[in-house]
């Protein structure tokens, strides 16, 4: 759609920052191992799925598991006309995402502490997301699964490993019943490590029987649920 507008170029300062705020905070954000280089292994590759989005100014998006706020901060920063919520389970990781928000200058960020599933009673605050973005939480199913709840025809945009083809041809009869249609499957170039993009849109409310399929879904998939941000 023509109204949909690319990134805005975040700069060095700003991508630095952010990867100091990450590696540096007492709640674990990043495996350990990924402390030392987080500006190469995070936040880069946040940047780059940026550079393959494009989005509507005034659209209301989340970032469904943000752990540390990636890559919601890196998307707040780049899209600074949509507004931003930033959802985790875990309540240290959202304060830290709430005062990295501030220290940011990012005024589009809600930084929520809920578990996806616990909102999705609340319809009015649920379906109406354009968009819902997710890295690293699970399985390709698990994570469409939480997702769906949020979104009437919204896009549903998961941030996958290399493994991604794969994983999107085992979900077909998933995605049927969860009511997504998977519109495109692309890779990032120039990521440290293979990187993709799966793209879905809701086909409409979510199906009538939805919360049984989503529950059934959820259970055979909870093996593929991290919590930490080893990427799927
Ligand atoms: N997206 C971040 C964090 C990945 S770790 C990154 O790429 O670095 C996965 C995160 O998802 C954890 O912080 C965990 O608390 C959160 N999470 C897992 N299941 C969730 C659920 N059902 N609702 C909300 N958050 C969830």
């Amino acid at each position: 759609m023509d109204d949909q507008v690319g990134p805005r170029e975040l700069g060095e300062d700003w991508t630095s920052r952010l990867a100091e705020l990450v590696a540096g905070s007492p709640v674990n954000l990043v495996s350990r191992r990924d402390r030392g280089d987080v500006r190469r292994l995070h936040i880069d590759e946040c940047v780059l799925v940026a550079s393959a989005l494009r989005l509507r100014p005034g659209a209301r998006w989340m970032d469904l598991g943000t752990g540390g706020g990636l890559p919601g901060l890196v998307l707040a920063g780049a899209f600074p006309g949509v507004s931003w919520v930033l959802l985790d389970a875990r309540a240290k990781k959202v304060d830290q995402v709430r005062s990295f928000a501030t220290a940011l200058g990012l005024a589009n960020v809600e930084a929520v502490h809920a578990r996806a599933e616990d909102l999705w009673s609340d319809r009015t605050a649920t379906g109406g997301f354009d968009g819902v973005i997710s890295r690293a939480v699970g399985s390709l199913e698990h994570t469409a699964a939480l997702a769906r709840g949020f979104v009437t025809t919204g896009q549903i945009v998961s941030i996958r490993g290399p493994r991604a083809v794969q994983e999107v041809e085992r979900f077909g009869s998933s995605a049927d019943d969860l009511g997504l249609l998977v519109d495109e499957v692309v890779k990032i170039d120039g990521t440290i490590r293979p990187t993709w993009l799966v793209r879905m849109r809701g086909q409409g409310p979510a199906p009538a029987d939805f919360p049984s399929t989503r529950r059934t879904l959820l259970r055979s998939t909870r093996g593929g649920a991290s919590d930490g941000p080893a990427r799927a």
